[in-house]
């Protein structure tokens, strides 16, 4: 019934999105505190739910579908995706086994394969949507555990399993941290191998750490990759640390969350190269594909290995077709789905190849174009190479040389930019620099857009130092 009022509602929001501050500018427990202590006794109207809607909860939203957020990465979304997701929550099917929607699974099978086609991936590889790139990477690090003993550890427990040994660089996610947590090795069994000028991972660093764990009666279980770490979008080499995984019998999983998107573009399928060697690899189509949240892309080498690791199936849970079809929820955590793959559909199918290789291609333009004024500017600098859409700098004013000043200055420019509203800017620590992170992948990003964010860092930067 109010259906019509809202996606009135929704469409002049995205329409004037520049209009809102892009980080909201409450306070902790501004919004809790205006909130009734109880919820109602009665169903109130829905047009007093929307006033409220307006007047709390809106001010709390910072607008991450705004073109003048740069802030993290995206976490993109495009009409075509919110469309498809619209019906999604309309029909509301819980997508968790083939019969429960036989469409549901197998839309998911196809644009997983349209998907893999699209990013040049090996052939071979299976894929399943996720909700996140941290549940792919557990999934992935829960797989090779199983894998490497036999499935053995999900009856058993570790017993007298206990000395695996997982890797990844000092650049990688935390996801990872958190998944060697969950899967029950610890936190001191993931070994961070230390990563180069460009901060991508030292393969001969990975395999010196490799050798002596063996030595020291450790087992090697997993490595982790990166392509496009999440401080600098730097790429780890695939190719030599895939060479050393299968020397040694290690489970290879690859991270590709922000950066897998642009493996789409011919010009960047140098990313893939040595993709022929993992076993695992995950990307968000939420953070780059105009897909908006939750999506994520994960494909397995082995699918067997995946199910062997996931499927539980209670008499209850059984159907006929078993045998013949995927049920997704033997491919991951959870057992409940969300109907995912047709906002996929919709995106892939209303761009086409073309329009998303155009979307990806000029957002890298428009970073490369501030990357060079960036480096024409004598007080800024670049900390990071700039692999995609995303420059890593700093405010550097002449005569000033003590780390910490600088590391303060720009840290005050930035909560400055911010809290005019206009932008939305992060940060990172790069060798113990502070440094700016400012990433140009937004869906609607502009030039104009950027060229006004730069004139608002300069300018608030000569009012600080
Ligand atoms: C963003 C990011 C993640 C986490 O993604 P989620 O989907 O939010 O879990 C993991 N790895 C890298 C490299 C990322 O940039």
């Amino acid at each position: 019934m109010h259906a019509h009022e809202l996606v009135d509602w929704i469409a002049d929001y995205l329409e004037n999105i520049e209009e809102y501050p892009v980080k909201s500018q409450l306070k902790p427990g501004e919004v809790y505190d205006k909130l009734p202590l109880q919820m109602p006794q009665e169903g109130e109207a829905f047009a007093k739910i929307m006033q409220d809607f307006n007047e709390f909860i809106l001010p709390g939203v910072t607008h991450w579908q705004s073109p003048n957020f740069f802030a993290y990465f995206p976490a993109n979304s495009s009409y075509a995706s919110l469309l498809g997701e619209m019906l999604t929550s309309a029909m509301g099917a819980q997508c968790m086994k083939w019969e429960t929607s036989p469409a549901a699974t197998e839309l998911e099978q196809k644009v997983m394969e349209w998907l893999k086609v699209l990013l040049g991936l090996p052939e071979k590889w299976h894929g399943v949507i996720q909700d996140t790139a941290s549940t792919s990477s557990l999934v992935a690090v829960l797989t090779a555990r199983e894998y490497y003993t036999d499935y053995s550890i999900n009856k058993h427990g570790f017993g007298t399993w206990g000395s695996f040994r997982i890797y990844c660089s000092d650049e990688a996610h935390s996801s990872i941290e958190k998944a060697v947590r969950i899967a029950g090795f610890g936190s001191e069994n993931l070994v961070k191998i230390e990563t180069d000028e460009a901060f991508q991972l030292k393969p001969e660093a990975l395999l010196s750490a490799i050798t002596e764990d063996k030595n020291n009666n450790r087992q090697p279980l997993c490595v982790v990759a990166t392509i496009g770490t999440t401080g600098t979008t730097a790429v780890d080499p695939l190719k030599e640390i895939g060479k050393i995984c299968t020397d040694y019998d290690i489970w290879f999983h690859i991270d590709a969350a922000f950066a897998g998107s642009a493996m789409i573009l011919p010009e960047y399928r140098w990313m893939n190269k040595g993709l022929n060697y993992a076993d695992s690899f995950v990307f968000n189509p939420h953070k780059w594909l105009f897909t908006n949240f939750d999506c994520s892309a994960y494909y397995a080498k082995d699918k067997q290995a995946l199910t062997k690791t996931f499927q539980l199936i209670p008499e209850y849970l059984k159907t006929r077709a078993d045998k013949e079809v995927n049920n997704y929820s033997d491919w991951g955590i959870q057992l409940g789905r969300r109907f995912r793959a047709l906002k996929l559909w919709f995106v892939l199918r209303s761009f086409g190849k073309r329009g998303l290789q155009d979307k990806i291609r000029f957002h890298i333009s428009i970073a490369k174009d501030l990357e060079e004024r960036i480096n024409d500017t004598s007080d800024f600098e670049m900390l990071a190479p700039r692999t995609v859409s995303l420059l890593c700098f700093r405010y550097h004013p002449a005569g000033i040389h003590d780390e910490n000043e600088l590391n303060r200055i720009n840290e005050g420019l930035l909560h400055e930019v911010n809290a005019t509203g206009t932008i939305y800017i992060t940060h990172t620590k790069l060798n113990g620099k502070y440094a700016i992170r400012m990433v140009t992948g937004q869906t609607n990003v502009e030039p104009h857009h950027v060229e006004r964010a730069w004139d608002l860092i300069r300018e608030i930067s000569g009012k600080i130092a």
